[in-house]
């Protein structure tokens, strides 16, 4: 496997790959690498010839009072991870192989951007449609993996990817998790022990929610409140939202029915904004 920071390199590896005829599957992250980034890894692996892994903590998508700065970073482990995944190439730019001083263009979007974390992050989705179309550029692939985890990047993604001609497949991957249900995240570090144990709430409530519709309740508002309760029965939870959408459009619904997103973020003793979520065919 090899690592590489600059464009010109995954240029180069990148097209002799496909002069050999060969299949090229990506998977974008921001570092710090878990369980959850490695089985999207193992399924480029399975599905592609060669993979591709970028780690890139891209400031444009980080508010300024947000943890750019502070976002945990260790690429010796990542290295490791990634090889052992069966990943053939890492590209690490820095900030300023990806945006010279010049660098004034922007993958903006409506609608699908403006509710959940789009409403308290507001710059964030620009950098992520920017610095993925980036991405696919550099690298070309056929395929590229996300996760469910990050439910309404994997939305805007594909659209983005429809609305532009991008000619490449996005495929969305499970969220893998904790023993106890806590979705993995690389935020899960900035977690003190007793935050820790206050963070298994939000799990908790996605699976109890999930149970309602299952169970046939079909008024959104009574999953909702239901959930809030439970996250507000423990210590260090402050809820930023709690909302049900039809995932095509990201839109509040009062009926639950079609295909639906609920999705949660809470802030958990001042040192994380944790996101989780399921989604539902009703
Ligand atoms: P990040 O490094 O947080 O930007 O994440 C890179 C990719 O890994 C994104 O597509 C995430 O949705 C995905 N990912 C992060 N955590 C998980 C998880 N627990 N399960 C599945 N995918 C994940």
């Amino acid at each position: 496997m090899k690592i590489v920071s600059t464009i010109n390199e995954v240029r180069q590896q990148v097209k002799a790959w496909k002069k050999e005829g060969k299949t090229v599957g990506f998977v974008p992250t921001m570092g710090y690498l878990h369980e959850g980034h490695e089985s999207l890894i193992k399924r480029a692996v399975a599905e592609n010839d060669q993979v591709v892994v970028s780690i890139f903590v891209n400031p444009m998508q980080f508010g300024p009072k947000e943890d750019l700065a502070s976002y945990p970073r260790d690429l010796n482990a990542d290295s490791i991870l990634c090889e052992n995944a069966g990943a053939s190439l890492i590209f690490h730019p820095e900030p300023e192989e990806m945006y010279e001083d010049a660098f004034c263009s922007y993958v903006d979007m409506n609608g699908l951007t403006d509710a959940l974390c789009g409403l308290s992050r507001p710059v964030h989705f620009r950098g992520v449609c920017t610095v993925v179309c980036k991405l696919f550029n550099i690298v070309a692939p056929d395929r590229a993996y996300f996760g469910e985890k990050d439910a309404q990047q994997l939305a805007v993604v594909k659209r983005m990817v429809k609305d532009l001609n991008m000619d490449l497949e996005i495929i969305g991957c499970p969220i893998i998790r904790e023993a106890d249900g806590l979705a993995k995240s690389s935020r899960n570090t900035y977690l003190s022990p007793e935050s820790r144990k206050s963070a298994v709430i939000l799990s908790k409530s996605i699976f109890m929610g999930k149970k309602m519709i299952e169970d046939g309740e079909r008024d959104a508002s009574k999953v909702i409140n239901a959930m809030k309760d439970m996250i507000n029965s423990v210590p260090l939870t402050d809820i930023d939202y709690v909302e049900i959408v039809d995932v095509n459009t990201m839109k509040s619904i009062d009926e639950i029915k079609g295909e639906i997103l609920c999705a949660i973020a809470v802030n958990v003793g001042g040192e994380a904004r944790l996101i989780d979520n399921f989604m539902m065919t009703v």
